[in-house]
């Protein structure tokens, strides 16, 4: 059975985050971050439809409008919540995605959770996908569905993209269901990465597990032809542009270093509380900076927002109180009265507050041990229309293959790292804006609209028929 949408998201969550509004009355609000202020107007344009979890278990909630979108909720159990989206997803295959940095769990009972929920994604997209409609999956948590959905309906074009890292076939190898994966992602026409070596290590394991033929960015599966292709995300560049033209948004940069005491240096992190992060490695460069005088007493500051994530897994809980040890201990051993080195919040800001912090920081230090992108980085080469300001940025990071003139960094070095934020941090205003002004133009050109068309364009002129090589 076909249903009426011409164009249909399919991602873990909806685009909105329930609140409560002035009158104790329970709305919905357009969830901040890059990926729905993309697809929002795409969406909007096409009159199309957003298929995903509302965010709360054991709820059945009906299709609803909300700001120009027509969202449908899946629902969830709280088992499923547990087995599906806290076991599979992020106990076993965010730690397996991201090099293993955590150790993944491999437990039977996450794996049905996880192909029970993204069937019943599958069968939902299907009931209300038009004839011929084009359907975008999103993530890891739903890589199942786009073979499930061909399965249903083969008519549809479907396309997926992955946000966070594919291992080399070496670690992916790893997990006892290695082969369904593959196969799920492989219902999709266009399957997209973050970086070239991920689309890479895709299409490897494709010849290698499944003995399929390749040819370029093509897999030939059975009649159809699958395209593995690299489409950087990126972020708002022009919003937050237009945010730091604001003369409020320099007085409140001038505020925060006031309110930190006047530091020469401020050093900032921005990062989900995450063992993939880096924020461990980076803390323990500073306090050793500290400690030999290289940094002298008062020079500098560290600024960490660190945004508790995943508390109901237990690798999460450790981390917390891991680096909140790191961060009392440096404190205890560096501080003056009133003046302690390292500020460490859990806050949550505004966009406005934020790109407030990434003027005030001199160094933005990113050192994850592996991400897919890491849009943190873009955001704060968008915020430095002043063209001051040094990135420090690991190579690990996706966006490390478009920020080349960042500090780059291996995060595992902490020699390496003492060096580089040094370096960073002495580096003079000529270098500075020389580093800055290419990175600004790069993120500038590949903002986040730029992603969702280059993916629309590739999915839309996909040509299944192509058996260019065969
Ligand atoms: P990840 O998606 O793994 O969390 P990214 O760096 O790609 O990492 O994206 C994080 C996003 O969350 C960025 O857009 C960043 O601005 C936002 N963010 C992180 N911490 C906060 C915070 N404390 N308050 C508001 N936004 C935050």
């Amino acid at each position: 059975m076909a249903g009426g949408c011409t164009f249909l998201i399919v991602a873990n969550r909806l685009p909105v985050d329930r609140v409560t509004d002035a009158t104790g009355k329970a709305a919905w609000r357009r969830s901040p971050g890059g990926l729905v202020t993309a697809i929002a107007p795409v969406l909007q344009r096409r009159h199309g439809a957003w298929l995903g979890w509302a965010g709360a278990a054991d709820e059945d909630l009906k299709p609803f409008e909300d700001d120009g979108m027509h969202l449908i909720p899946v629902p969830l159990s709280a088992e499923e919540v547990q087995d599906y989206y806290e076991g599979f997803s992020n106990a076993t295959l965010w730690p397996l995605y991201h090099d293993v940095v955590g150790e993944p769990v491999y437990e039977r009972s996450f794996w049905e959770a996880y192909q029970r929920v993204n069937r019943r994604f599958a069968e939902m997209a299907a009931e209300v996908a038009a004839p011929g409609a084009v359907v975008w999956v999103q993530d890891y948590q739903l890589q199942l569905v786009p073979a499930m959905l061909r399965e249903l309906r083969p008519d549809l074009r479907i396309g997926f993209f992955l946000h966070i890292p594919f291992p080399p076939m070496e670690l992916f190898y790893r997990l006892p269901w290695r082969r369904q994966i593959v196969e799920g992602l492989l219902g999709a026409d266009l399957v997209g990465f973050q970086r070239p070596g991920a689309a890479s290590n895709f299409i490897r394991l494709c010849r290698r597990l499944l003995n399929l033929k390749y040819q370029g960015n093509q897999v030939f599966v059975d009649d159809r032809v699958v395209r593995a292709q690299a489409f950087p995300i990126s972020v708002d560049f022009n919003e937050l542009d237009e945010v730091v033209r604001r003369p409020q948004t320099w007085r409140r940069a001038a505020q925060i270093r006031e309110e930190l005491g006047n530091p020469q240096k401020i050093l900032l992190g921005v990062d989900r509380l995450d063992y993939t992060k880096g924020i461990g490695q980076r803390l323990s460069a500073f306090g050793e900076l500290l400690g030999s005088g290289d940094i002298a007493p008062g020079e500098a500051v560290f600024v960490q927002i660190a945004t508790p994530s995943r508390e109901r897994v237990e690798q999460y809980r450790l981390l917390r109180d891991e680096i909140e040890l790191q961060v009392g201990r440096i404190n205890g051993e560096h501080a003056r009265l009133g003046a302690p080195p390292v500020h460490y919040l859990h806050t949550s800001y505004s966009r406005a507050e934020l790109a407030a912090l990434y003027c005030a920081a001199d160094v933005m230090v990113v050192t994850p041990l592996r991400d897919g992108m890491n849009l943190v980085a873009k955001e704060y080469v968008s915020c430095r229309g002043d063209q001051q300001g040094a990135l420090v940025l690991s190579e690990f990071a996706g966006a490390a293959d478009e920020l080349r003139q960042a500090f780059l960094v291996n995060p595992y070095d902490i020699d390496g790292l003492k060096k580089i934020m040094l370096e960073a941090m002495r580096a003079n205003p000529a270098e500075l804006a020389k580093r800055m002004r290419a990175m600004r133009r790069r993120v500038a050109t590949y903002d986040v609209d730029r992603w969702a068309a280059d993916f629309m364009d590739a999915l839309e002129s996909h040509d299944e028929t192509s058996r260019e090589g065969r």
